[in-house]
């Protein structure tokens, strides 16, 4: 699944080919795509529009048109964009300078929805908390979120509202580089381990951009280089990069979960 890395490195491959260019025509294949909407509405309003910019937030794309109006598209499971023909393909966007841009998804669970202005952003006001490779996420933030709270500290981070765009993956990286085990009880951490909790998440999170994200070769991320250089993720049994201790598998918010019993007490 797409967490902050991969969805970013989209960003910027489909803004490159996208901004500031019109869309031509817009076929959308799949009615589960736009779902409640009508796939032919979709494309009729997409279609004329002038692309001004593509956005991020957590693992959302914002497709902002001139008109105001904000295409939101989250890639799910295996949604993504692709610049060649491609099998899967859900939808495909023709733009003025003939480049033809298509929406590939294996697995179908992708969303596409059509905002008017500004709604897009109270839509994404109550799902999600600050990004958090900004400002606004702060130590105080995030002690504040895990104050409390019975549940791992790796359940608790995944948590949309706490970490925007956090998922398996780079929490299991980040409790590693914060040096926290992942079922220890969100609210019993002291306030210097929150503090290297937040800097765990941005290393991570920033490892994984600079490496254009994970490819775990379901085809979905093709290209990505961050699946080379995990601390822990998908690693039980190989070696600690810090002490050596073999990395464990365990289970954590029902989710897969590796850490090392030797640096993550
Ligand atoms: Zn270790």
């Amino acid at each position: 699944m797409p967490e902050l890395p991969e969805v970013e490195t989209e960003r910027e491959r489909l803004a490159a080919r996208i901004e500031g260019r019109r869309i031509r025509a817009a076929r959308i294949h799949d009615e589960r795509l736009t779902r409640p909407e009508e796939p032919t509405w979709i494309a009729a309003r997409l279609e004329g529009e002038r692309v001004t910019a593509v956005e991020r937030r957590g693992k959302y794309l914002l497709v902002r048109l001139e008109s105001g109006a904000v295409l939101l598209i989250h890639l799910r499971m295996t949604g993504g964009f692709r610049y060649e023909p491609a099998t899967h393909e859900r939808a495909e966007l023709e733009l003025d300078d003939g480049t033809r841009i298509a929406y590939r998804d294996l697995r179908r669970f992708g969303t596409w929805l059509l905002f008017d202005p500004d709604e897009a952003e109270k839509h994404l006001a109550i799902r999600l908390g600050p990004e958090p490779l900004g400002s606004r996420f702060t130590n105080e933030f995030l002690a504040g979120r895990l104050a409390g709270r019975r549940a791992p500290v790796k359940a608790a981070v995944l948590d949309q509202r706490t970490v925007a765009g956090l998922g398996n993956i780079y929490a299991d990286e980040a409790l590693w580089h914060a040096r926290i085990h992942p079922l220890r009880p969100a609210g019993e951490l002291a306030a210097n381990e929150v503090a290297a909790l937040r800097r765990g998440i941005r290393t991570a999170l920033r490892r994984g951009i600079r490496r254009q994200g994970a490819d775990l070769g379901n085809g979905a991320y093709a290209g990505g280089r961050m699946q080379h250089e995990f601390r822990v993720y998908g690693r039980a049994g190989e070696p600690c990069d810090r002490c050596g201790t073999p990395i464990q598998k365990t289970r954590a918010g029902g989710r897969g979960t590796w850490y090392c019993p030797g640096c993550q007490r």
